[in-house]
C-alpha cells in the first residue's frame, strides 16, 4: 500500500499496552513506527527524525499532550498530529484542535478507526505537500526538504554536522543554546565541553554563512553560549 514510500509514525503515549497494541497494529499495515513514553523522549525524538505523522495521547507523565502538540507546532512543524484521550467532550476536542491537533480519537477505540483516521491524515497531508519547510533568519535559509542552506539567494555547501547544528541554531533563532546543548542535541553526547570542538565548528559555520555578509547572524555570548539572530 506505500508503495512509493514507507511513513514514519511517531506514537507518544505512557501506557505500554496500549503503545504495544498501536505499534504492532500499524507495524502490520507496513508503516514503520517509534514510541516515545513521555514528552521528553517525544522531544528527543522529534530533534533526531522527521515523520510523516504523531499520534499523541493527551494524558503523559511529564508534559500534556496538548503541550506538546503547540511544541510540535511551534518548531514549526506542519506534521498531521491525531489526539487521543480518555475523554470524548467538545471542550476537549476545541482544546485538542487549539493546541495544533488535526484529528481526534477517544479512547478506548478500535484499530481499524485508529487507522482509518491515519490514512486519511496521511492523504491529507501528502496532497498539500508539505508547504515548504523552511527556517528563516533574516536572508539566510534552511530548506528542511532539500537540507540545503542559502543566504541571499546563494547556495552555501555545507557538511552533515554543520547542517545539523546550523538546523539546532536556526530552531531555537533568538535564544542562546549552550555548549552542552549543542552537544547533546548535535553530537549526541554530553561530552566533555572543555573540548573546542564545538567552538571550531561554529567557527566553520561562520566562515560560511557570515564571512560575505555585512550582517553577522551568529552571535557568541562569553560564558553562555551561541545565538543566531539578525541583530
Ligand atoms: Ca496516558
Amino acid at each position: 500500500m506505500n508503495s512509493e514510500f514507507q511513513a514514519q509514525l511517531l506514537v507518544v503515549e505512557d501506557e505500554p499496552k496500549v503503545a504495544a497494541f498501536i505499534k504492532k497494529g500499524l507495524q502490520t499495515q507496513s508503516y514503520a513506527v517509534e514510541v516515545a513514553m513521555t514528552g521528553e523522549q517525544a522531544k528527543n525524538l522529534l530533534t533526531s527524525s522527521r515523520f510523516d505523522l504523531i499520534i499523541l495521547d493527551v494524558n503523559l507523565p511529564d508534559i500534556t499532550g496538548l503541550e506538546l502538540a503547540e511544541y510540535i507546532r511551534a518548531r514549526p512543524s506542519q506534521v498531521p498530529i491525531l489526539m487521543l484521550t480518555a475523554l470524548d467532550t467538545v471542550a476537549d476536542k476545541l482544546l485538542g484542535f487549539e493546541a495544533g491537533a488535526d484529528d481526534y480519537l477517544a479512547k478506548p477505540f478500535d484499530f481499524m478507526e485508529l487507522l482509518a483516521r491515519v490514512k486519511v491524515l496521511l492523504r491529507r497531508s501528502a496532497v498539500v505537500q508539505q508547504p515548504e519547510q523552511i527556517l528563516r533568519v533574516a536572508d539566510l535559509e534552511l530548506d528542511l526538504h532539500e537540507r540545503v542552506a542559502r543566504r541571499n539567494g546563494q547556495t552555501i555547501a555545507l557538511t552533515a554536522r554543520e547542517y545539523t547544528l546550523l538546523e539546532y541554531l536556526m530552531r531555537n533563532a533568538g535564544r542562546v543554546v549552550s555548549r552542552v546543548d549543542i552537544a547533546e542535541q548535535v553530537w549526541d553526547v554530553g561530552f566533555d565541553t572543555g573540548t573546542n570542538v564545538i567552538d571550531v565548528y561554529v567557527s566553520y559555520l561562520r566562515a560560511k554563512i557570515d564571512k560575505n555578509s555585512p550582517t553577522k547572524l551568529i552571535h557568541t555570548l562569553i560564558g553562555m553560549g551561541y545565538v543566531i539572530k539578525e541583530k
